[in-house]
């Protein structure tokens, strides 16, 4: 073990640090109805200040692999590690966005963004300054006492991404967040999330079915195959950034648009 101990704790270079390393993960969900294979292997290894996009079939085990490494269910096989530290509860250091926001409904949108804080139990008064400034950077100015139904769907998810940001995780897990949204607003999104990736370092795992929005996001591409899913292939995305939204018209973001398309062809949507 303590050998182990010592491979776990050597240094590499600032740039190239892993802080996330998934190894042998498997998950297979027990039912009444039998198992539920939902992740065969997956080995990935996620840099320090890296965005990571995922991308795979409807049902191929994407928001499972969100699920484990937020430490909310436990693998089947296989180990999750942050910063060499064995994921088994939720980590303090990760923020979470789900798929639809699920904000609290009797909480108001300041109190739905203190929620990790009060969890967490850390200082309250030096997190709420924190908190209006999320909201403010979000564009929700004057709606810090709303309730969610008082909010548009928008409004809720950008509430939600705030909640993923107060207590300053190192890393963000986001699963799907933008789906609900409308066209030009999830374009802000992006554009915001990209700003934020790059003022703060932060380390991004974001899930989509949007293959132009993974490679405008990310770094590298993650494609899975269909469940019980895998890795099937990663692609390095070397666009230079900051990005605008015409990169999108750079002959590079159409070749590998088109080349992670072409994984789905045969099997039909993505989710
Ligand atoms: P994705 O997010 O890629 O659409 P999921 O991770 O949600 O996929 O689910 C992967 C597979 O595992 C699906 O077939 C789904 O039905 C199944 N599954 C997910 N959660 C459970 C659960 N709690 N119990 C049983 N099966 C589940
Ligand atoms: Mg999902």
């Amino acid at each position: 073990m303590s050998s182990l101990r010592v491979v776990g704790e050597t240094r590499e270079p600032a740039a190239a640090r892993r802080l996330i390393t998934i190894a042998g993960l498997e998950k297979t969900y027990r039912t009444r109805d039998g198992d539920v294979p939902s992740l065969k292997p997956i080995d990935l290894d996620i840099h320090e200040g890296e965005f990571v996009a995922v991308v795979g079939p409807s049902g191929c085990g994407k928001s499972t692999l969100l699920k484990l490494m937020a430490g909310l269910i436990e693998p089947t096989a296989g180990e999750i590690r942050i910063d060499g530290t064995l994921v088994k509860d939720p980590p303090d250091d990760v923020g979470i966005v789900f798929q639809s926001p699920v904000l609290l409904a009797w909480r108001t949108v300041l109190r739905n963004v203190m929620m990790p804080v009060e969890v967490r139990k850390l200082d309250r008064a030096s997190h709420l300054e924190r908190a209006r400034k999320l909201i403010a950077t979000a564009g929700l100015e004057g709606f810090e006492n709303k309730f969610p139904w008082q909010l548009s769907g928008g409004m809720q998810q950008r509430t939600a991404i705030c909640r993923a940001l107060v207590h300053d995780p190192k890393i963000v897990l986001m699963d799907e967040p933008f789906g609900a949204l409308d066209a030009l607003t999830r374009e802000r999104m992006n554009l915001e999330l990209q700003r934020i990736h790059q003022e703060t370092g932060k380390t991004i795992l974001l899930i989509t079915h949007s293959i132009p929005e993974a490679v405008f996001l990310a770094d590298r591409v993650v494609v899975m195959s269909e469940r019980p899913g895998t890795i099937a292939a990663t692609y390095n995305v070397e666009l230079p950034r900051p990005r605008r939204l015409d990169v999108m018209g750079d002959p590079l973001f159409s070749a590998l648009t088109q080349t992670i398309r072409g994984h789905f062809y045969a099997r039909g949507q993505i989710d």
